[in-house]
């Protein structure tokens, strides 16, 4: 008997029917002889409705109480997922966070699993029940509730898949897999078959929110296979695995977006040892992670220091630099939120001449001004206007022949 994890996102469970929809597909796998264990989202747009009812009752929630509110989205689906399966005569349990062993540190918002103790799951599963676990939070030790991040459902589902030692981790979305970018943005989009964790890491990390990039991080160091597909059809998805010879494409895989991009730009600097650290110090206290970092080249000693930053991160990181900048004899501190990150990700990209230049070419024809560039050993990403996104994502799309699928 194997033990699978299955995971069905918002959009998946967003109403009745499709709770239904999805307790059959959950029975199926059952009757094939798997004990299953699902974890499930929050229904439909329930987080975003739950941060918007709060905002409206205080702007600025203390975070502690906003992440016991959202974690009700994720109880409210698991709940009912196990009516729905008692109503078509199926033993089910659904369980929290806590109640499923999953342990967290103690950051609101972003928390990560620390541990799982999956002794209840397992107690239910010898009584014979589907365990449905909500997803998304956890218990920090000082025993608050917290969230593990916006898409987090994937991470609980890959963390317990591994804590249970489960055969695979399936993960259900409204698409039928990976694609070679959203293929609501570009139609033409192909399925992946597979795909190795390093890239599908560096697609999530970079925006593609068909998986949540820390699941794709725990995929890789316990080595488990997850697979993407569609909760509507039944149609093959795409298998995220690590069995896949690192140098032996060198071909775009895929193209990602992130809207969720905001830039700081600390004009006038003065350009003298112990600037920079004394500016991502003071984020990196406030748990804000910064992105792509440039420096222009200082002209009579002075310089001009550009980083980005998430979105959300945007007010707060201008709360801390805005005094910083002023105590170093900076001119000013500006910032711009209408930004789009895009990036073309693929192993060997650095080794390999004509990507970079094939990139900007593809942005330069279509009049697209980059702002910013930054590169790895398997991506090149650009930060360019947030209204000319769609227009780079399809422009890069077609440069790099990504409709005609594997080679
Ligand atoms: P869920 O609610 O099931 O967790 P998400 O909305 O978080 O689903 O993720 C699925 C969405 O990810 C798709 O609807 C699609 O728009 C988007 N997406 C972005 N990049 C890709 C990609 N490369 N392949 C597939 N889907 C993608
Ligand atoms: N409900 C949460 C969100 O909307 C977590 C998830 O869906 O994975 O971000
Ligand atoms: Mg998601």
């Amino acid at each position: 008997m194997a033990l699978i994890v299955q995971k069905y996102g918002g959009s998946s469970v967003a109403d009745a029917d499709k709770i239904n929809n999805v307790a059959r597909r959950i029975i199926a796998s059952n009757n094939k002889g798997n004990e299953v264990v699902v974890v499930v989202s929050a229904m439909g747009k329930t987080t975003d409705e739950l941060i918007q009812l709060a905002r409206k009752i205080n702007p600025k929630p203390e975070e502690r109480e906003l992440d016991v509110l959202l974690s009700t989205g994720e109880i409210v689906s698991s709940t009912l997922m196990a009516m729905a399966l008692h109503n078509m005569g199926y033993k089910a349990v659904s369980l929290s966070g806590p109640q499923a062993g999953i342990e967290t540190d103690s950051v609101y918002s972003k928390a990560r699993i620390t541990r799982i103790e999956p002794r209840r799951i397992l107690k239910e599963l010898e009584k014979g029940n589907i365990v449905i676990v909500a997803g998304f939070q956890g218990l920090t030790k000082e025993e608050d509730i917290t969230t593990l991040g916006r898409g987090g459902s994937d991470t609980t589902a890959v963390a317990l898949a591994a804590a249970l030692k489960a055969q695979i981790c399936e993960i259900y979305t409204d698409v039928e897999g990976v694609f070679t970018a959203d293929p609501h943005i570009v139609p033409e989009a192909h399925k992946l078959k597979e795909i190795g964790y390093e890239e599908m890491l560096e697609l999530a990390t970079l925006g593609a929110k068909v998986m949540h990039s820390r699941a794709v991080e725990l995929g890789q160091v316990y080595n488990m296979p997850i697979l993407v597909a569609s909760s509507f059809n039944d149609k093959p998805g795409t298998i995220i695995h690590g069995g896949i010879p690192m140098e032996i494409r060198n071909k775009v895989r895929g193209i990602a977006q992130d809207l969720n991009v905001a830039k700081v730009t600390v004009v006038g600097v003065p350009d003298r040892p112990g600037i920079a650290s004394a500016i991502f110090e003071v984020l990196a206290k406030a748990n804000i992670s910064v992105d792509t970092i440039v420096q222009n080249a200082s002209i009579n000693n002075i310089t001009d220091l550009t980083f980005t930053v998430a979105r959300g991160d945007l007010d707060k990181a201008m709360s801390l630099i805005k005094p910083i900048a002023k105590s170093i004899g900076a001119k000013d501190c500006v910032s711009d939120s209408t930004l789009a990150k895009i990036s073309i990700v693929g192993t060997g990209m650095q080794n390999t001449p004509g990507y970079a230049s094939g990139m900007f070419k593809a942005l330069s024809e279509q009049n697209i001004n980059i702002q910013l560039i930054t590169t790895s050993e398997i991506k090149i990403t650009c930060i360019i206007a947030e209204n000319r996104a769609k227009d780079a994502i399809k422009a890069l799309h077609k440069t790099f022949a990504l409709e005609y699928g594997e080679s």
